[in-house]
């Protein structure tokens, strides 16, 4: 009679919030995304019932299934978890099923989980707003639907890191753009890809060959001065503090 909305977190499952995996095993239906981990539906009780609405590329499943699936399941079953990777609200058209849901006078909640556009950087070690290097981090898409309108332009800011989600595809025009804006081709990008899970990858480069670095979805893309720093750089920085 609830359904609700839960962060899984970036990958691992130890990542979840203590009150998602609450909510995890409580369920009786989990309906998730293809970007959640194994290791996180393993939280599920063994009689729960799995439904993988992930939207692989090439195969169609609309939000407007998605959200009158959950009303009926929400109709049918006491605890209702809708998994969503990361947080359920950065990205993931949480909101959209939340109204959803009560304009059908079906209850639910939202569970916060780690987003991947904090958590992918953490992974490189990149801290995105490091002191004198950042005064601020902008969260983007780089997924645009139909044309290329030349938004990145706008978003070419040397104070400010960038974190582009779901930019793989785009990054060559994501690149051209920031530097056709006025950012430096030289500025430091970070490609963190599979953040947190055993298929972790990080490649760093700078922004003129951003869009030739050999990398594939799901990736966090980092631009910005911060980009260059590393755990081993951090770890040098504190050691030369004492
Ligand atoms: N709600 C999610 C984002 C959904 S959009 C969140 O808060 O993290 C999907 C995009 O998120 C992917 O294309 C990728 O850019 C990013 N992403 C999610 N998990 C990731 C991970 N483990 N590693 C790298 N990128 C990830």
């Amino acid at each position: 009679m609830t359904v609700y909305l839960v962060g899984a977190g970036p990958g691992d499952a130890d990542l979840v919030t203590v009150r998602g995996a609450r909510r995890i095993a409580e369920a009786d239906v989990i309906v998730h995304d293809r970007l959640v981990e194994r290791s996180v539906l393993e939280l599920a009780r063994r009689d729960a019932e799995f439904i993988d609405v992930g939207k692989e590329p090439g195969r169609f499943t609309s939000q407007s299934m998605i959200n009158d699936l959950l009303v009926s399941l929400g109709r049918r079953f006491d605890t209702v978890v809708r998994l969503k990777g990361g947080d359920p609200f950065v990205f993931g058209r949480g909101g959209e099923e939340m109204m959803a849901l009560r304009d059908a006078g079906v209850a639910s909640e939202v569970v916060p989980g780690v987003t991947s556009a904090f958590a992918g950087p953490l992974a490189a070690g990149i801290p995105v707003t490091h002191r004198g290097l950042s005064r601020g981090v902008t969260v983007v898409t780089g997924h645009v639907e139909g044309h290329d309108d030349g938004y990145f332009r706008r978003l070419a800011n040397p104070d400010l890191s960038l974190v582009v989600l779901m930019g793989v595809s785009a990054r060559a025009s994501i690149a051209s753009q920031l530097i056709e804006g006025g950012l430096s081709s030289d500025t430091p990008v970070c490609v963190i890809e599979s953040a947190w899970t055993p298929r972790e990858s990080v490649t760093r480069a700078v922004l003129r060959d951003l869009g030739s670095l050999n990398v594939s979805s799901p990736a966090i893309i980092v631009i910005g001065a911060c980009a260059a720093l590393s755990v081993r750089e951090l770890m040098a920085e504190t050691s030369s503090l004492v």
